[in-house]
């Protein structure tokens, strides 16, 4: 079976603490954000994307503040602030829906004021855009792989995936062999979170605590982690991480 990068990659981060998909996204949406900074700042392809999605989420947003970006971030984001206080002007003066904008948000008027149509994204963030579809390849390649035999052995012994990557897997899965392999796969490393998050609550008597054991001590951290995902900045900073 041809080993594509991303079976390397995967390889290499079921072998490190953690869920593999928030570690290689992680570096896929670092990749993405420092080729757009350092390369595509003129891209007029990339700046419609950024235009038509007024930018990025909050996430992608907050990640693009790295040394050496300002010029690259001002150009790209220059574009879209140009763009909004353009439709301010158009648009907040004499807008049908402004009578209504004193209502909370919990008693929204019908018909969307004219002003927030033409400020809202018309696209996906364009970071999100790309890590999703790197993320639908990585899918295809773990579960080829895990039936295959090839990256089985190597999910066993590692955290296995957080929920919301599982369930992001288990729904992009090509049949019901390939889902079931993967909860195959899963199964032992959540019961074993959980056997450890037993032991931690058990162990919290004092007369126990020096019995805790390392991975014990962890699982609320790893509970955490579980649940919703990695913590971004356990992950290293370092380019050289990023690769190709
Ligand atoms: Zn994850
Ligand atoms: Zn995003």
């Amino acid at each position: 079976m041809a080993k594509t990068q991303i079976y390397y990659d995967l390889r290499d981060a079921l072998g490190q603490e953690g869920c593999p998909i928030c570690r290689l996204t992680h570096q896929a949406s670092e990749r993405f954000l420092e080729g757009l900074i350092y390369e595509k700042v003129n891209d007029p392809k990339m700046r419609a994307k950024i235009r038509a999605a007024r930018g990025f989420c909050r996430e992608h947003a907050w990640a693009l503040d790295r040394h050496g970006a300002s010029l690259g971030v001002a150009i790209l984001l220059r574009d879209v602030i140009r763009e909004i206080a353009q439709d301010l002007r158009v648009y907040g003066e004499d807008d049908e829906g402004a009578q209504n904008a004193w209502r909370s948000l919990y008693d929204r008027p019908r018909s969307r004021s004219k002003t927030v149509a033409a400020l809202s994204s018309r696209g996906e963030c364009p970071a999100c855009a790309a890590v999703r579809e790197w993320e639908q390849a990585a899918y295809e390649t773990l579960f080829e792989h895990l039936c295959s035999g090839d990256l089985m052995q190597l999910y066993n012994k590692s955290s296995g995936l957080c929920v919301p990557h599982l369930l992001r897997a288990l729904d992009s899965a090509p049949s019901a062999a390939q889902r079931e392999a993967l909860i195959r796969a899963q199964l032992p490393l959540t019961e074993r979170l959980l056997h450890n998050l037993d032991a931690l609550v058990r162990k919290s008597d004092y007369r126990f605590r020096d019995e805790l054991s390392e991975a014990e001590a962890v699982s609320w951290l790893q509970a955490i982690a579980a649940i919703a995902g990695e913590r971004v900045s356990s992950f290293p900073e370092k380019r050289e991480d990023l690769g190709r």
